[in-house]
């Protein structure tokens, strides 16, 4: 890269980073990627990406690569309480389900091939600067320099403390715990979603590439601090608690090593901007892991945004409407998404809720997937 300041630079090279990465490589700018960690890497995530996020994945000329990279199919999802009542119903269409380990790796690498830089394993540790004069970007072995910085930073990153934004070192509302099972009798998942409710939090378990079963759980402060924040501990309770859950975790062995915990999960929307930077995927805001479409919603907004800045690139969007540009792009992609994920979670978080799941649950929860959903 010379030294003329980048069209862009992307902080973040998950799913929202690298989509607009890749979105705005393939117009032919110039972008650098900025992430601290080095891929693949594990994620405290449940895996199962909706039909929303498989068509952006084809958009992205993605689809062809994440199926060979074995994703499971998901069409069916099933809901169970501790008592074991379990209401089943249909997705509203095909979802997949991969490990982060091979998803993340695949987007990144249809960045890079689009033309993006990528510096991996590097904190940005600093953005300075402004859309007048240009943004620079620190990490601890290089300054970047641009017209524009996106923040895809994700859900809490010391990055937000730095640039002052409010819910850092708030108390946090939830926390995500993750962790793999092994074993043949994973094929019971073939298909299937299963997400088992309980006071406080829920569990998915979902099939993934080989076998593997991704077990996600988000629990309320309170339910993982009666578990010194010790995921087997948890779910050692869970499996005492719900006879429905020790038989669907029947025959299945826990992958060597510790549960990944996730950082706090402050959920809700954010906004698509903080001063001058642009925001995309959960740097703008959090929604419910229930609703399975955070990484959709990751990569819809990373390819709208490297969509925006292509075109800003080219001079075909102004820098002084860039922002409020965004802005409406941005709601475009996320609808309601954050209003409805918000008004079905005390369901999905359990509690006195969980008495809701019964014969209402199915086409309930088959109308929030809907709703919380963008266009397959
Ligand atoms: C328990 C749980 C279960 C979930 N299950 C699902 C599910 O089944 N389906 C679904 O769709 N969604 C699920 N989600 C949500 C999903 O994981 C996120 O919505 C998604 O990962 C957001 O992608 P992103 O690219 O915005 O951010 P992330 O994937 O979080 O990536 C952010 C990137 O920024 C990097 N970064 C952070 N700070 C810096 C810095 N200072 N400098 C450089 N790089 C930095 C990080 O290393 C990271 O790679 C779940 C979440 C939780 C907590």
């Amino acid at each position: 890269m010379s030294g003329a300041p980048l069209d862009a630079v992307v902080v973040g090279a998950s799913l929202a980073g690298s989509a607009a990465a890749l979105a705005l490589a393939r117009s032919g700018a110039r972008v650098a990627l900025v992430d601290r960690a080095s891929f693949p890497r594990a994620k405290t995530c449940g895996e199962l990406l909706s039909p929303d996020g498989v068509a952006a994945l084809a958009r992205l000329g993605l689809g062809e690569e994440v199926r060979a990279a074995g994703a499971a199919t998901i069409r069916r999802f099933a809901l169970v309480r501790p008592d074991g009542r379990r209401v089943r119903g249909r997705l509203p269409a095909p979802a997949l389900s991969l490990s982060r380990e091979r998803l993340d790796l695949l987007v990144l690498h249809g960045a890079r091939r689009a033309g993006a830089a990528a510096w991996l394993g590097e904190p940005a540790t600093s953005v300075e600067g402004d859309l007048g004069s240009g943004f620079r970007v620190r990490t601890p072995g290089r300054t970047l320099e641009a017209r524009v910085v996106l923040g895809a930073w994700g859900r809490y990153s010391p990055l937000d403390g730095r640039l002052g934004r409010p819910f850092f070192g708030a108390k946090a509302t939830l926390f995500g715990f993750k962790k793999f099972l092994a074993g043949e009798a994973g094929r019971r998942f073939d298909d299937q979603v299963v997400l088992h409710v309980f006071a406080g939090g829920y569990l998915g378990l979902s099939l993934v590439e080989e076998g593997r079963v991704s077990m996600g759980a988000l629990a309320t402060p309170g339910v993982a601090q009666e578990a010194h924040h010790d995921f087997d501990r948890l779910l050692g309770r869970l499996r005492r608690e719900s006879p429905a859950l020790a038989a669907d975790l029947d025959g299945l062995e826990p992958e060597p090593g510790p549960a990944l915990v996730s950082e706090p999960v402050h959920l809700g929307s954010r906004g698509a901007s903080w001063g001058e930077l642009l925001l995309a995927g959960d740097a703008a805001g959090v929604v419910d892991p229930w609703t399975g479409s955070g990484m959709s919603l990751a990569l819809r907004a990373g390819e709208a945004a490297g969509e925006l800045l292509a075109e800003h690139a080219e001079g075909r969007v102004a820098t002084a409407s860039l922002v409020r540009e965004w802005d409406r792009r941005w709601r475009k992609v996320t609808g309601s998404v954050y209003f409805f994920s918000r008004m079905f979670r005390p369901v999905f978080l359990g509690g006195a809720a969980t008495s809701l799941v019964g014969p209402l649950t199915a086409p309930l929860a088959g109308l929030a997937a809907r709703l919380t959903r963008g266009p397959a």
